[in-house]
């Protein structure tokens, strides 16, 4: 289970964060987690729970996921598709020239502060 390596990195980056904009207490993250990313956001969200409560600045603070939808570009044809029904092939040319062009990201999209 290699989310709870993600949630240290996700603490290490909203601790610096928050050092450099002089913030004492998060309420909640938000991440942007790619549709064909390795991430399971269950488990993410267990492990948020677990490894946050052990941080002063992040006690009690919700990790919450926006989903991001997986496209992919074919170069043959210039089209963009969905990459979870369809896969590497495209389906508009059959061509294998493709690339994912979004939905591999984990990365934090906001940190929210308690409003007082
Ligand atoms: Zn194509």
């Amino acid at each position: 289970m290699h989310e709870l390596g993600i949630v240290f990195y996700i603490i290490r980056d909203v601790k610096q964060a928050a050092s450099e904009n002089h913030v004492d207490r998060v309420s909640a993250v938000v991440m942007n987690i790619g549709e064909v990313s390795t991430v399971v956001p269950e488990y993410l969200t267990d492990c948020w729970r677990w490894a946050a409560d052990k941080e002063p600045l992040l006690a009690g603070s919700k990790l919450k996921i926006n989903m991001i939808p997986a496209v992919t570009y074919c170069e043959n044809c210039g089209k963009e598709y969905d990459t979870v029904q369809y896969g590497r092939t495209c389906p508009y040319c059959s061509s294998g020239n493709t690339f994912l062009l979004r939905g591999n990201e984990v990365e934090i999209k906001e940190i929210e502060v308690p409003n007082n």
